[in-house]
């Protein structure tokens, strides 16, 4: 039904807002533009594998994405969050912490479907990374769900937590210097991730001459 309104002439509608939507995603966006010794933080922490796909062969994001995407975006420009950055050597370090205090701590917001039971580490990763970047001691993590429940964590700045973020920001970094894809991170989010063909390139078989030789079906 909606696939009929849709197409309704020869427009294919679906395709023309995903495209205009993606392209005000990447309006908003400077990844692509980052040089490989300069990574986000959000990229480190997550799947190395996931942002040298990003950063070097980029897939289309499907349409919920790019919507909580440029709510993301919207949210950080309402809030007047800026970029901060964390030189270690050559590596430069990224963050955009949603909410900074002044000379006081810092606050990152998670719309989330269901409150966590804990902080989830991603977030404690990032918000830690955020300490260091911005020189704050203290970092709150707040979790809201759309119908309002909301939850709040601390952050205590921690060194160890930091080195962790800048050696996989350090291996991101020179992976994409030699344009090498970084090895495969096995996790629950493959199943949803958008480079799971590339990583786990599935292999069916669906002849049932295969059955028959395993379950010996089909002698005589
Ligand atoms: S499928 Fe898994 S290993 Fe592959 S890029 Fe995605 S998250 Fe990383």
């Amino acid at each position: 039904m909606h696939l009929t309104i849709f197409m309704l002439g020869s427009r294919d509608y679906p395709k023309l807002i995903q495209d205009k939507l993606t392209q005000i995603y990447s309006a908003g966006v400077k990844h692509k533009q980052l040089d490989s010794d300069t990574i986000d933080v959000a990229e480190a922490i997550q799947c190395n594998r996931l942002s040298y796909y990003e950063r070097t062969e980029p897939e289309n994001d499907a349409l919920p994405q790019i919507i909580q995407r440029i709510s993301k975006l919207g949210f950080r420009d309402a809030m007047g969050s800026k970029a901060a950055e964390y030189k270690v050597e050559n590596l430069t370090l990224i963050v955009t912490p949603d909410l900074v205090f002044e000379k006081d701590f810092v606050v990152n917001i998670y719309p989330v479907s269901t409150i966590p039971d804990s902080l989830l580490p991603g977030d404690m990763l990032y918000t830690n990374a955020c300490l260091f970047a911005l020189d704050r001691e203290v970092g709150v993590v707040v979790y809201v769900t759309p119908d309002g429940q909301q939850t709040q964590y601390f952050v205590g700045k921690s060194n160890r937590m930091f080195e962790q973020v800048v050696r996989r920001a350090r291996i991101l970094s020179i992976l994409l210097g030699e344009r090498k894809t970084p090895v495969i991170e096995p996790s629950q989010y493959c199943l949803n991730c958008k480079y799971n063909d590339r990583c786990f390139p599935q292999q069916k078989d669906n002849s049932p001459q295969l059955l028959e030789g395993l379950f010996g079906l089909g002698k005589k």
